[in-house]
């Protein structure tokens, strides 16, 4: 854990008395069996060295198997996207890592997320001090995300609407993150990120693809940097897929 400067030991002291808060107030953690194949996954993801030790130590303390079908629950901590209800995924562990590395939270900060899921990525964007806005587009999905955040006690605003619109009433947010696979870069939703913000979102066909981080500037300019492939499940809606083409 590097405190190199001021601000990163601030951050991380507030991290680690938020964690500290969580597993406080959710003692299964502390003698939960998943916890060394948790540890594990958390530590190979760290040895490849462009992830952020914030959102992995966050990550390290987040029980994943809580968010999937039971069934699924001992391929919890294999690093591979996994079936949840209404024939959705919750992401792999790298990529959901990846995401949230490139959006840099500062406590605080207010962060819209398009596609809840099973609530996981959420959960780690409020561990990391960010105000959560997510929506969902699956009303089955958006129950039992809200369930999991209260179970939790995480003050998480979430919503069912087609998240390709966004959520203007909390608009302007300093990052988005797109949980879902667009057709086209969502431009509308750039108008709802600060100056400044990122907006993380994978963008291709429908088999495969690849993930850009848009930088907004001034005056609605943007700057848009393409990085790696992904695979996701289509983001289905009036900026995204249409529903059948799916
Ligand atoms: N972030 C999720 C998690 O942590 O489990 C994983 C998301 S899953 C890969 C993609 C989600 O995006 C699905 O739940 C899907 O229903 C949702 N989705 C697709 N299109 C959407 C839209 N227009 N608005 C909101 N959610 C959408």
């Amino acid at each position: 854990m590097a405190c190199i400067s001021g601000w990163h030991c601030f951050r991380f002291l507030q991290n680690i008395l938020r964690i500290i808060d969580f597993r406080m107030n959710f003692p299964e953690m502390n003698k939960g069996k998943f916890n060394e194949q948790r540890r594990i996954l958390i530590d190979s993801l760290r040895k490849r060295g462009n992830l952020d030790n914030d959102v992995l130590d966050v990550m390290a303390n987040l029980p994943r198997e809580i968010f999937i079908n039971p069934a699924f629950s001992h391929r919890a901590y294999e690093d591979n996207a996994l079936p949840i209800s209404a024939n959705q995924t919750i992401s792999q562990p790298y990529t959901v890592a990846y995401m949230t590395s490139q959006l840099n939270i500062r406590n605080g900060d207010k962060i819209l997320e398009i596609g809840t899921g099973s609530g996981y990525q959420a959960c780690i964007l409020y561990m990391l001090g960010a105000r959560v806005f997510t929506v969902e587009r699956i009303p089955e999905l958006h129950e039992s995300s809200k369930l999991i955040f209260k179970k939790f006690g995480f003050n998480i605003n979430s919503r069912l609407a087609d998240g390709t619109l966004g959520w203007r009433d909390f608009a302007l947010y300093n990052g988005i993150i797109i949980t879902a696979a667009a057709p086209k870069v969502p431009v509308q939703l750039i108008s709802q990120l600060e100056t400044g913000g990122k907006m993380v979102v994978p963008v291709g066909a429908k088999e495969y693809q690849v993930m850009h981080i848009i930088t907004k500037l001034e005056d609605e300019k943007y700057d848009d940097e393409k990085t790696d492939s992904f695979k996701f499940v289509p983001l289905i809606g009036k900026d995204g897929w249409k529903k059948d083409e799916n």
